[in-house]
């Protein structure tokens, strides 16, 4: 197979996979609040295997299906701790996950 043998068109393929993932996945980051790490990672909300909708701890608002926002969580307690939040709501939230 002559493809095989090209590792140029390999290496050309695999920033365009990562760009997707990243479209995907959105960014992630950690941030401290209060001397507390969380990590925070983007969502577009339109994970199909995810058909539940959240409540957003800092308005009480429900954020749609659909709806760009925010999961955060305690990096040193885990995911189990993440909350999803209205992206602007997270700028604004100073209180702790519990
Ligand atoms: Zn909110």
């Amino acid at each position: 197979m002559p493809r095989s043998n090209r590792p140029r068109n390999a290496k050309k393929a695999e920033p365009v996979e990562l760009n997707l993932a990243l479209i995907k996945t959105g960014f992630r980051k950690t941030e401290i609040k209060r001397g507390t790490e969380y990590t925070v990672q983007s969502t577009t909300g339109l994970n199909s295997e995810d058909d539940k909708s959240w409540v957003c701890p800092h308005c009480q608002i429900q954020i749609a299906k659909g709806t760009a926002h925010l999961v955060a969580w305690d990096t040193i307690r885990g995911v189990e701790t993440r909350r999803h939040f209205h992206s602007n709501c997270w700028k604004a939230f100073q209180g702790v996950l519990l």
